[in-house]
């Protein structure tokens, strides 16, 4: 007998209209239309019950006796179902036949079927069947009980007694009314959403076949035997062949579902693994009990030509590595673990149970679970290093910026006393050495910086790499976090003191470290900054070692306020620009200005282009000013041209401005605009600028000295001052440094001095360059300067920077006069008129 699992929910929908036909299809209406039907069945054919039963029938408390022991038995064989799933839907089996088929041949039917109503109704409640099942199946068996008593009487008719044709007629009854209502469950499957196929109904057909056969034979066996008579015997070794052969399908159905099972098990017992070690230690135990060996081991083929790596399992279950494969004792199997990229073998050892030696049955079962281990080892190692590429800088090996954090943030959770410390570095000139000696120097240098960190910091401390040449070391909790990160610091800072041996070079490099401690309502992202803040601080100050202090802080946002400022100021148009003379040594005539921006600051009064050009190159700003500063330093030397006077103009750029590709196209529309020709614009750029990406600024250098611009290098001898890249560059003017001038006034300097501008001087004229010295300020040095056959003077003696209206003025007062000519066409071919003069000369002072 068969009965159906719950009637699954169905989605409902708003429309009111349909509610009607869809409450007349719904699976619970169907099904309870189907009960309906059934308990009317089930009335009817209770009306028609035969009088007696098929054998004997007892009469008063004997018949009592035989319809409770049977409500008994249907209620046990009720409990004890064997189920079947197919798909979503159960079937379930009971032996309930063999009473039945007992109360068809002692009970007297009435009794049989209260019994058998009875105890389904008492099951149905202790199992707690849901009401339309339970409404369901209680019909279904009434109608069972009453069919099968109706059928029975029919076939058998009047002549009783155990025999064969009695059996047979008993089965045929039972199978046929079983497969009626087998027909109305499946129904009921289908109704309630299960997907009942022919194959689905042939398994359940042949099931319930087989199920009558069994119960109604072994209730055969039972009346025979209880009657002495010989038919039981018959049928017993019949129903014992059958239990036998069920039995045997039954184990092996078991067995095969059983080590399905324990495959899953097995893939899913390796799912989540961290490393290659921890998924040994939970599958390989699996696959020393899975082939009944003593020990399980695995083996992974070193990539490199290293040591293979061994995790092995022995039988306490304690996975351990060691160096070398173990040596078996009785035999083992081996199998190569075959997942692109993971070399390895996985091995079983000694065998344990009635088989000594492993069986071709293992070895399939050892292929399988090589295949799963194979798989499984390569994602987890693709996982492994995928976590440790995106916590760790690959050139280093260090500990990233996120790794890094989170270290910081653990710390600072842990609860410890004291306080978490971290110090940020940054290497000087790293940036030179980069573009000098090239990035795998670069790179070399980075590394060596790395072990230098490592081997300077107390074991407790982790050092990490931030980006580029920054680097990080955190210092776990500590009474005196300061103290300790200070001490710390100046070791680091000594270490990379000491120079670096890369191939055939030896480079200097250095460092400031800005410092930072945790502080009471500041997280992990505070601290890091801080001790950016810090580090910067200590490049500007130019200190080795820097704490932070809020008031650091404060200028950050100083800094913030005077960009908005800027903001403003451009917007308003308040940068003006002050221009410097440059005056010719040989002939004493100011061949051209420098110039210079100026800003009233509304609040703060003049700010130094110092301060506001920094900020400004930290932001995209300095593209838009560095534009104001061209356009307006291009039309005030088109006026002095209006003017009579042949001046070039000197624009001072930025690195940002000599990395933009675009830089030469807005210079030339810029020279277009103001009607000035190229030659006479001067572009001042400094060797940092340009050094920062060669590859990027020389060819934007090439562009713009194409065009026809003067390229100044400007600052020259306080960067990175090299011949080599002197000689790359499309650079015509050379500006010593204001600080070499310097020496040459001071009495005990001088003669040192002197060597070192002469050798400037000379190498500047020797690669056919305009030498300029800049910062000149007295009579001293620029007798000096002319002794040293100096090309060109710049300096506070001869003027200061002054309105571009002045200018000229300022020369003369100076004793300087300026080249004069006529004008030049008029800017935007308005018609040209041109006729030169002679350049007045002067003998200089
Ligand atoms: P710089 O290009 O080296 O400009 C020369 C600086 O030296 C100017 O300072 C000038 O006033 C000063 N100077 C000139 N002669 C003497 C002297 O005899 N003695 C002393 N002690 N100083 C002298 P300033 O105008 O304060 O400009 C400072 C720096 O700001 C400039 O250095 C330049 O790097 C930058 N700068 C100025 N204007 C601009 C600009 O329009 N654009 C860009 N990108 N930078 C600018
Ligand atoms: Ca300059
Ligand atoms: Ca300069």
């Amino acid at each position: 007998m068969t009965h159906p699992g719950t009637p699954p929910d169905r989605p409902e929908t708003d429309a009111v209209s349909l509610r009607a036909v869809r409450w007349l299809t719904d699976p619970t209406t169907v099904t309870g239309a189907l009960t309906g039907a059934l308990l009317v069945t089930a009335v009817v054919l209770a009306t028609r019950l035969p009088g007696s039963s098929l054998l004997t029938s007892p009469d008063g408390a004997a018949a009592l006796a035989v319809a409770a022991t049977l409500a008994v038995l249907f209620f046990l064989t009720e409990l004890g179902q064997a189920r079947i799933e197919v798909r979503s839907q159960a079937y379930s089996f009971s032996l309930s036949g063999i009473p039945l088929l007992l109360g068809l041949l002692y009970c007297p039917p009435h009794l049989l079927v209260a019994a058998r109503v009875l105890a389904a109704v008492v099951a149905f409640t202790v199992q707690r069947v849901p009401p339309v099942k339970f409404a369901f199946n209680a019909a279904l068996y009434s109608v069972d009980v009453c069919a099968v008593l109706g059928l029975t009487h029919l076939l058998v008719g009047d002549r009783p007694g155990l025999t064969l044709a009695t059996a047979g007629l008993c089965y045929l009854a039972l199978a046929f009314v079983d497969l009626l209502l087998s027909g109305a469950v499946l129904l009921v499957i289908r109704i309630n959403g299960g997907p009942v196929g022919a194959d689905d109904a042939v398994e359940v057909v042949l099931s319930a076949a087989f199920f009558v056969a069994f119960n109604t034979g072994t209730g055969l066996i039972i009346a025979d035997l209880v009657t002495g008579g010989s038919l039981g015997w018959v049928l017993l070794i019949g129903v014992a062949a059958v239990a036998v052969l069920s039995y045997r399908a039954y184990l092996v159905l078991r067995a095969r579902h059983r080590s399905l099972q324990d495959l899953q098990d097995f893939i899913r017992l390796g799912e989540g693994s961290d490393d290659v070690g921890q998924l040994a230690g939970r599958l390989l135990p699996q696959v020393r009990d899975l082939l009944n060996a003593a020990r399980a081991e695995l083996v992974i083929a070193a990539a490199d030509g290293g040591r293979d790596t061994v995790l092995t399992v022995d039988e306490d279950g304690a996975v351990g590595g060691s160096d070398a494969p173990a040596q078996p004792g009785s035999g083992s199997l081996s199998v190569d673990l075959d997942a692109s990229g993971t070399r390895g073998t996985l091995r079983v050892l000694d065998r344990l149970g009635d088989h000594t030696r492993f069986t071709d049955d293992d070895l399939a079962l050892l292929r399988t679970l090589a295949g799963h281990f194979g798989v499984a080892v390569h994602s987890v190692r693709l996982l492994e290093r995928l976590r440790y590429e995106a916590t760790h800088d690959v050139l280093t090996g260090l500990p990233n910026r996120a790794l890094l954090s989170d270290r910081i943030t653990a710390l600072m959770a842990d609860g410890a006393s004291g306080a978490v410390a971290v110090l940020l570095l940054d290497l000087d000139r790293f940036k030179e050495v980069n573009d000098a000696f090239g990035h795998h120097m670069g790179d070399a240098l980075l590394q060596e910086v790395a072990c230098r960190l490592l081997a300077v910091v107390p074991a407790a401390a982790t050092v990490g790499r931030l980006g580029g040449d920054e680097f990080a070391v955190v210092l776990p909790p500590s009474r005196y976090p300061q103290d300790d990160a200070v001490a710390l610091a100046g070791r680091i800072v000594r270490a990379l003191r000491a120079p670096v041996h890369l191939s055939d070079a030896a480079v200097t490099t250095g460092a400031c470290v800005g410092v930072a401690v945790a502080s009471p309502g500041r997280d992990g992202a505070d601290l890091l900054r801080h001790a950016d803040t810090a580090m910067y601080a200590a490049k500007d100050a130019r200190l080795p070692v820097l704490v932070h202090t809020d008031s650091l802080d404060e200028g950050r946002r100083e800094r913030l306020a005077m960009l908005v400022d800027m903001r403003a100021a451009l917007d308003r148009d308040e940068f003006e620009l002050h221009y410097q003379p440059k005056i010719e040594l040989a002939s004493g005539l100011a061949t051209s200005a420098e110039a210079l921006i100026r800003w009233n600051h509304p609040v703060l009064g003049p700010v130094s282009p110092e301060v506001f050009i920094t900020v400004a190159e930290s932001t995209g700003l300095i593209d838009e000013l560095t534009q104001v500063v061209l356009l307006q330093a291009l039309r005030q030397c088109r006026r002095w041209h209006d003017d009579g006077h042949d001046l070039s103009v000197a624009v001072n750029l930025s690195a940002r401005n000599v990395n933009d590709p675009h830089l030469p196209d807005r210079v030339q529309a810029a020279l277009a605009l103001a009607g000035v020709p190229a030659r006479r614009l001067i572009l001042e750029i400094t060797e940092s600028s340009v050094m920062g990406d060669p590859e990027r600024t020389v060819p934007t250098l090439e562009r713009l000295a194409a065009i026809g611009v003067t390229l100044s290098l400007d600052d020259f001898g306080t960067g990175y001052s090299s011949l080599s890249y002197l000689q790359r560059l499309p650079v015509r003017e050379l500006k010593i440094d204001r600080s070499f001038l310097l020496g040459l006034s001071r009495e005990t300097d001088s003669a040192a001095s002197e060597v070192l501008v002469r050798s400037i001087v000379g190498l500047g004229q020797s690669l056919g360059l305009t030498v300029v010295a800049e910062g000149v300020e007295t009579a001293d040095i620029l007798a000096q300067l002319h002794a040293l056959r100096c090309d060109v003077v710049q300096g506070f003696l001869i003027s200061r920077a002054v309105p571009g209206d002045r200018l000229v003025g300022a020369v003369e007062r100076a004793g300087y006069r300026t080249v004069t000519r006529a004008t030049l066409p008029p800017p935007r071919g308005r018609g040209a008129s041109a006729a030169a003069t002679v350049p007045a000369r002067r003998v200089p002072r």
